[in-house]
């Protein structure tokens, strides 16, 4: 089984799907930091299952990118089973590699 991970893309704040983005490269951009994105923090929370309840975490991605300074920054929501699910998968996200 998979930690439930969703990704969402806000483009200069206005949320956005990044297959629906007019501009080629940047969709392609969203699109691939996506799988990225996905990859990693699946890999990060596959150790990050409650031993308590056997439960995985549930990881909402907010991507934002800023076509200014063409810089994308992460924020993360986490839904647990418990307060000490919740603190394991947040420790994993924040783990680096
Ligand atoms: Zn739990």
């Amino acid at each position: 089984m998979l930690p439930e991970i969703t990704i969402e893309y806000e483009v200069d704040g206005i949320p956005t799907e990044a297959d629906s983005v007019s501009d080629d490269y940047l969709s392609e951009l969203l699109a691939h930091s996506g799988e990225q994105i996905r990859a990693q923090v699946s890999r990060k929370l596959n150790a990050a299952r409650c031993p308590e309840h056997d439960h995985l975490p549930r990881v909402t991605v907010t991507a934002q990118y800023d076509t200014g300074t063409e810089q994308m920054e992460l924020s993360y929501h986490v839904d647990s089973c418990c307060q000490n699910g919740l603190l394991r998968a947040v420790s994993a996200l924040n783990r680096q590699g």
